[in-house]
């Protein structure tokens, strides 16, 4: 197909099961029409970031899609796995079923209202960087002209624990 671009999502759960809630969600990808999912790294547990003290722990993961979705149509179809698994607040820092966020979309640079690419806070956060490393060592910020693990090894004070091994 034309146009095909690979496109990086980080995908993060901090409430209910959150296992099930991120083999959801990978399941509403693989569903998409127009969407290949080309890999999803090991699972990754992060203490939350800048939320409240008892928030729960956040499972995180990244997955690797080929697709010929415009940016804004990929984003329309993750609110609607978002949605359907019972993301109810838009509000930031509030505790999340699932939360899936645009990471890269190919070398591309999107600053719309709407989306940002490269997502704004990928490069600070290691629970993205680490399991991004873990599937595409060698892919490049497009803004920063640094790979994902160059990139990681400057977050080396941010804890993040592998869970288990990649399931696909
Ligand atoms: P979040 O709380 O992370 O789900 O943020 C949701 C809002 O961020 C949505 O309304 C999106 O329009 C906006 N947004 C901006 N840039 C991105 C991105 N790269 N990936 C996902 N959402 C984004």
């Amino acid at each position: 197909m034309e146009n095909m671009e690979t496109v990086y999502l980080s995908l993060g759960s901090n409430e209910g099961d959150r296992h099930a809630n991120i083999a959801a969600a990978v399941d509403g990808l693989r569903k998409i029409e127009g969407v290949e999912v080309t890999s999803i790294s090991s699972m990754y547990r992060t203490a939350p970031v800048g939320m409240k003290v008892d928030a729960a722990p956040f499972l995180n993961c990244v997955a690797a899609l080929r697709t010929a979705l415009d940016p804004l149509e990929l984003l329309d179809r993750l609110e609607e796995i978002e949605l359907s698994l019972g993301r109810h607040s838009k509000e930031l820092y509030a505790d999340r079923p699932i939360d899936i966020d645009i990471l890269l979309y190919g070398g591309h640079i999107v600053a719309l209202p709407r989306l940002s690419v490269p997502h704004p806070q990928m490069a600070q956060r290691r629970f993205v960087l680490e399991p991004l490393a873990e599937i595409a060592p060698h892919v490049l910020h497009p803004v920063l002209k640094r790979t994902s693990s160059a990139l990681n090894a400057l977050t080396a004070d941010q804890q993040v624990t592998r869970e288990g091994l990649a399931h696909a």
